[in-house]
């Protein structure tokens, strides 16, 4: 059985599953044993989560040997709707380029990383920062709503990326920003 938890695909599937077709392992899985002995699969491209049993390890290792697809199979769709397996002649780092061309060139989607401070309440050991009692200043803030309100009547989708040190030592310029500018 595989039992799937999230799907996180950029697009729908590009093919539906097909009886029969050749497939082969992702090469963005990745896979843990369970104390339960079960397998944790996760897919780093599509984002595709999940938990198989046994059997549908079993058939996970099957499939990617070259046994054919079996589309009414719950585990085989769970494994192609994961992307855990796709088809043979799948392009996989050609199809994460067109990704991300198409996402650093559109105009209608904007991705921001904001560092409302570099300070930080941690020790983690692995840090390489320096941190320094600091907050991003009032016109940063000015600057950032306004080139938003720019941009904003040509986008469909924002995503925001809270960064620091910790962000939340400057929760207020995190509050602030979050509002918006006053369109
Ligand atoms: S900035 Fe991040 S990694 Fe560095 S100490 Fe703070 S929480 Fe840890």
């Amino acid at each position: 059985m595989l039992q799937l938890l999230v799907v996180n695909l950029h697009e729908p599937a590009q093919a539906p599953a097909r009886g029969g077709a050749a497939y082969k392992p992702s090469r963005f899985n990745h896979f843990h044993t369970l104390l339960t002995g079960e397998k944790l699969a996760f897919n780093s491209l599509s984002g595709g989560l999940a938990v198989l049993d046994s059997e549908g390890w079993a058939r996970y290792t099957a499939l990617v040997k070259g046994e054919p697809l079996d589309p009414k199979n719950p585990v085989d769709q769970g494994l192609v709707e994961g992307r855990f397996i796709v088809p043979e002649n799948f392009d996989e780092l050609a199809y994460l380029k067109t990704l991300h061309l198409r996402q650093r060139y559109t105009t209608e989607a904007w991705s921001l990383t904001i560092c409302p401070t570099i300070d930080c309440n941690f020790g983690c050991d692995y840090c390489f920062q320096r941190h320094r009692v600091s907050r991003m200043t009032e016109a940063v803030q000015a600057k950032l709503l306004e080139v938003f309100a720019q941009k904003a009547p040509r986008l469909s989708k924002f995503f925001v990326t809270w960064f620091g040190g910790e962000p939340t030592l400057a929760w207020d310029v995190v509050q602030r920003l979050s509002q918006g500018p006053h369109l």
